[in-house]
């Protein structure tokens, strides 16, 4: 058992998880925000070593799970232009748009330009190396890659690049964590939030988050033992009937975040609603580029495009047969309403070689975690 294995190899780790039975009294549900938190808990069986009655359920920072297939389908269109290069990290290629079987492998397959990327920095150069063709760039993830992001836009503008746009559909993660708290049937009694984040962005927003929903919020490294040590001060406040923000990822959380990229982050985007894939449209959930650098906006530069193929769709989809409903969880998931292993088609009609969901294509996804670890569901009351 991983579990077993870890605890035994780290002492303090053992020590933390004993803490943690002494502590807790009574059932509590504490959510882990943060995908790359929740691949750490399932793949050391975390959550299986905690006292009866402390649950962990996994939120929705996979920001591959969470956007929207409306920028799925606008990217696939833009393949479909000739001599377009559509630019996009790697786990986004296999996630679906909304009509099953697209995504932008096979729109690669059928001749569009697709490239990975691992850096904005590439798409730069590759508009620069292909001065006579179009080069977009489908722009996904929370605060902590739109920093990228942003220098991407500000250094295209200020080299004058007349032939590269972004598809903008980046995601802010505490007004999420808002939305799913004032879901009345939220489960959520506290939340582990990712210091990855935190890092970037600071704490003064989840303060605030804290001061107006009057649940923990404990900002987590990303180790066996830093997610204990936030699971120990987040329990800890639950049995004494508090609510506050602790930070147990100083070394990395300054309150104020990073400065430099805050400041860049506000001179690019705006913040604006957002749809987020399984959770609906979010207030202030997005960020949109802003004056000037709204000229580099896809949606603007190709939108009768994007309109046009969206009207196509729209007919060809009403030619076909009513789609078979979809077994898939992954709104619920997303909102820590159910676990992978819920669902009917884990690891049958759903592995990652033949994905019917974005958690199982993301490697940060809960389903792609559980199928990682746990092939054989186990289930955890
Ligand atoms: S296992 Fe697949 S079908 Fe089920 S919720 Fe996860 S992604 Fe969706």
């Amino acid at each position: 058992m991983i579990g077993a294995d870890a605890a035994a190899a780290a002492p303090r780790v053992r020590a933390l998880v004993a803490a943690l039975a002494a502590t807790c009294t009574r059932p509590w549900t504490l959510m882990e925000v943060c995908g790359g938190q929740t691949h750490v808990i399932v793949g050391a069986g975390l959550d299986q070593l905690l006292p009866p009655g402390l649950r962990l359920i996994h939120g929705p920072g996979c920001p591959v799970c969470v956007t929207g297939a409306v920028w799925l389908d606008q990217a696939l269109a833009l393949t479909r232009l000739p001599g377009l290069i559509l630019c996009s990290y790697g786990d986004m290629l296999r996630v679906p748009g909304s009509s099953v079987g697209t995504d932008l492998l096979a729109a690669r397959a059928a001749g569009g330009d697709v490239r990975l990327v691992t850096s904005p920095l590439q798409v730069l150069a590759l508009a620069r190396a292909h001065p006579q063709r179009p080069v977009v760039f489908l722009a996904v993830g929370f605060e902590t890659t739109a920093p990228a992001t942003a220098l991407l836009a500000r250094q295209a503008l200020t080299a004058g690049l007349a032939n590269l746009w972004l598809l903008c559909a980046h995601v802010r993660v505490v007004p999420a964590m808002a939305a799913l708290l004032a879901d009345p049937a939220c489960p959520v009694q506290g939340f582990l939030a990712a210091g990855h984040v935190g890092a970037v962005m600071g704490t003064a927003e989840l303060a605030a988050l804290v001061d107006r929903w009057r649940r923990p919020v404990v900002v987590s490294g990303f180790t066996p033992e830093e997610l204990l040590r936030a699971l120990l001060a987040a329990v800890t406040q639950l049995e004494a009937g508090q609510a506050h923000l602790a930070n147990c990822y100083g070394q990395v959380v300054r309150p104020a975040g990073n400065p430099a990229a805050r400041d860049l982050l506000a001179e690019v985007f705006e913040v604006v609603d957002r749809p987020w894939r399984g959770l609906g449209t979010i207030a202030a959930g997005g960020l949109a580029l802003r004056p000037p650098y709204d000229c580099l906006d896809a949606q603007r530069r190709f939108g009768s495009v994007l309109a046009t193929a969206a009207a196509a769709d729209a007919t060809a989809g009403a030619a076909l047969a009513p789609p078979q409903p979809s077994p898939c969880l992954a709104g619920s998931i997303l909102q820590g309403k159910a676990l992978p292993s819920d669902c009917s088609a884990f690891g049958g009609a759903c592995t990652p070689e033949r994905p019917l969901g974005a958690p199982m294509v993301s490697s940060e996804g809960a389903c792609a975690a559980y199928h990682r670890y746990r092939p054989v569901a186990v289930h955890r009351s």
